[in-house]
């Protein structure tokens, strides 16, 4: 996609998940912003763009940041369409928010079909040590899940563990997303060479 402004090419990426894992903390620790204490519920949808060098071009990076509510839903549908990456989080101190993470996928594969290059994260590493044990997701529980994922719906992921309170692996977590994408780009046009 181009923006029809400046012609700058666009890529789009998306926020899932439950509510409260911190998907909006994430995007604002991104993009350099403070990390806020409270919980201030998305309402809907929002947006956030970002300039980033893909493969050697200035491009237009838009982070869509979804609401986790079920009532949302069908807003949600409508922002699928056209990603070029996916951002699952869920909170490694909300075990229900781990449970949830394959509804997640499963709808995204619902409104997308084959799903783009996603980006496993496991959220708020700075508070697992002090979560009741019940609560607590591994790392290795994590990553069997990422890899559960992958080859059931033959996506390309990538499992990571951040903090968006510390900043731990946020850059990180955007840039392998980044990599990815590229490759994806890459892939789709060694595929129309032959053509
Ligand atoms: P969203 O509903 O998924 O967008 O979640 P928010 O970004 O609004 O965050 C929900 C709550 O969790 C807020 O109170 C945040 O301050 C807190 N939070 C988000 N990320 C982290 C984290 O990495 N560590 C800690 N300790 N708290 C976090
Ligand atoms: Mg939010």
């Amino acid at each position: 996609m181009r923006d029809q402004d400046d012609g700058s090419r666009i890529l789009k990426a998306a926020l899932i998940g439950d509510g409260a894992v911190g998907k909006t903390s994430i995007r604002r620790n991104y993009l350099g912003e403070d990390f806020i204490e409270g919980h201030l519920a998305t309402i809907g949808v929002d947006l956030a763009t970002k300039k980033v060098l893909f493969e050697e071009e200035v491009v237009k990076f838009i982070i869509w940041d979804l609401a986790g509510q079920p009532t949302f839903e069908k807003v949600r549908g409508h922002y699928y369409h056209g990603c070029n990456g996916l951002l699952l989080v869920y909170s490694v101190v909300d075990r229900d928010s781990f449970d949830n993470a394959s509804k997640w996928l499963v709808e995204a594969y619902r409104n997308m079909g084959k799903l783009p290059p996603t980006i496993i994260i496991g959220n708020k590493i700075d508070i697992r040590d002090r979560a009741p044990y019940s609560e607590r997701v591994s790392t290795a529980e994590g990553k069997e899940f990422a890899q559960y994922f992958m080859k059931k719906l033959d996506v390309p992921a990538v499992f990571i563990e951040t903090s968006a309170k510390t900043g731990e692996n946020i850059q990180e977590a955007f840039s392998e997303l980044l990599r990815m994408m590229a490759e994806a780009e890459d892939d789709k046009s060694q595929h129309y060479v032959g053509k």
